[in-house]
């Protein structure tokens, strides 16, 4: 039970919902809905559970953002923040100064990631690091005298972020409506979404992946010759519906990126710290991308923190450059988060929680999952590790999607608020991925109040309340 000072009294919750609906601008919010319903608060979390302003209480299978990898209120990351606040709250990372926080998790981030990754740029957020890679990525073909080659290949149904470049690379089309057109040069190709366009092409899994990998060659002849330079991919895409690509994709993909000469940045921003049973995603499918970007589980959530790692070649073009590298943040490397970051990775390594996800709780989430196949209209249900989707269909033999897309989702979804688990919907696609510290109870506990949920999703349907 939540401490009673964070159970806020009726009117204190309804003044602050005033001030909110007031001053607050949400992030991809529809701002005149959500001030007349009014913002749940929350004021209170620990492990895997959250209480709101009311003493409401919510299993989180979320992470947050997907983030919160140890569980929340772990007090050696607040330990380690107030001794760094004291020690040292801030120092910058320009004009020939470090620190030892940022240096020891520059170095323990290349000891986790794959071979020869193990030169580390930091941000604040994970589209902060995607912009940096994507302008590591510029500035080594400028060094390598091409530089034409500024066009991007990314995906439909990528995210990347929201800042102009991030935004340029990811597949969010209303984003061009509201702000204009991408700044990046980027072709986008077809997202390895086998259950959508695999199915409607009589497609197996296998021979989806191949197709889905090969249209980088149509993105370079629709680019025209020297062009290309970069592909940004995330390992597994998690916005865009928790899209796990066929076995045959990634190889393909990276076979095709090395005879192309095309720079591979990995987005770990969801995949990384141990999300997959791996350190990274990476690893799960034997990437070896020349860049990668990380950021949510490399601090749990607790500060904002991010990171992009180059590889041989970039770091090279970087270390050797001559000159001044035109690049950085007031916060790069800060102090306080760089201390809460390494005392997370502790925390991850002491207690084995990556182990745990790949060899313990991850299987048996995934196996609890999929009792959940044969509720009605639950059409594919996919995961890896402690990543978990349930896509719902109108109807599934064949496969008929509902029509308009979303609704269905988003009724499951409230369902499962109302009864007390936080997951996402992506139009009709539900997702889920809890902390690493989740016991086996509350997985338990996840899978009932989801299967509820889509029960009581499915009695709407049938009964006209989702058209
Ligand atoms: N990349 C991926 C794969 C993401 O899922 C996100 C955010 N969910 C981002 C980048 C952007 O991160 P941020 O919101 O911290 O800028």
């Amino acid at each position: 039970m939540p401490p009673n000072d964070t159970v806020l009294t009726p009117q204190e919750t309804a003044r602050l919902r005033a001030l909110d609906a007031r001053h607050h601008m949400h992030p991809f919010s529809d701002q005149a809905a959500l001030a007349a319903q009014g913002a749940r608060i929350f004021t209170r979390a620990k492990g895997c559970y959250l209480w709101d302003s009311e003493g409401r209480r919510y299993l989180d299978g979320m992470a947050g953002l997907w983030c919160v990898q140890v569980g929340y209120g772990r007090e050696e990351l607040v330990e380690a923040a107030a001794r760094t606040m004291r020690d040292l709250s801030y120092y910058n990372t320009f004009f020939q100064c470090s620190h030892p926080y940022a240096t020891e998790l520059a170095a323990r981030i290349a000891e986790k990631t794959p071979k020869g990754l193990d030169y580390v740029m930091f941000a604040g957020s994970g589209s902060e690091a995607n912009d940096t890679a994507l302008k590591m990525a510029r500035f080594y073909w400028t060094a390598r005298g091409e530089p034409n080659r500024q066009w991007v290949v990314a995906r439909v149904r990528a995210y990347h972020g929201v800042t102009l470049a991030a935004a340029s690379v990811s597949g969010l089309e209303p984003m061009y409506a509201q702000f204009g057109n991408p700044v990046i040069p980027t072709l986008r190709m077809m997202a390895p979404y086998w259950y959508g366009p695999g199915i409607e092409g009589g497609m197996s899994p296998d021979e989806f992946g191949l197709t889905a990998a090969r249209q980088i060659e149509k993105a370079i002849e629709a680019a025209g010759p020297g062009k290309i330079g970069t592909m940004i991919a995330e390992p597994i895409q998690g916005a865009g519906g928790l899209l796990i690509p066929p076995d045959t994709y990634w190889p393909e993909v990276q076979r095709l990126c090395a005879e192309h000469d095309i720079l591979l940045i990995a987005d770990e921003v969801v995949s990384g710290f141990g999300r997959t049973g791996h350190w990274f995603g990476s690893q799960l499918f034997d990437i070896q991308p020349d860049i990668m970007t990380m950021a949510k589980g490399l601090t749990s959530g607790y500060v904002p923190m991010s990171a992009t790692v180059m590889g041989p070649k970039v770091a090279d073009a970087v270390r050797n450059a001559g000159t001044e590298v035109a690049h950085g943040y007031t916060y790069s490397g800060h102090p306080v988060t760089a201390a809460v970051a390494l005392a997370n990775l502790e925390v991850i390594e002491r207690e084995g929680l990556v182990e745990r996800v790949r060899d313990d709780i991850g299987p048996y989430f995934q196996e609890q999952l999929r009792t959940l196949s044969g509720l009605p209209h639950v059409g594919e249900i996919r995961g890896v590790g402690l990543l978990g989707a349930i896509e719902l269909v109108r109807e599934t033999e064949p496969r008929r999607f509902f029509d308009p897309l979303g609704r269905m989702g988003l009724a499951v979804r409230n369902h499962a608020t109302a009864n007390g688990l936080i997951m996402r919907a992506v139009g009709d696609t539900l997702i889920l991925s809890p902390p690493f510290v989740i016991s086996h109870a509350e997985v338990d506990e996840l899978i009932a109040l989801a299967r509820k949920a889509i029960l009581a999703g499915a009695d709407d349907y049938a009964g006209g309340r989702i058209q």
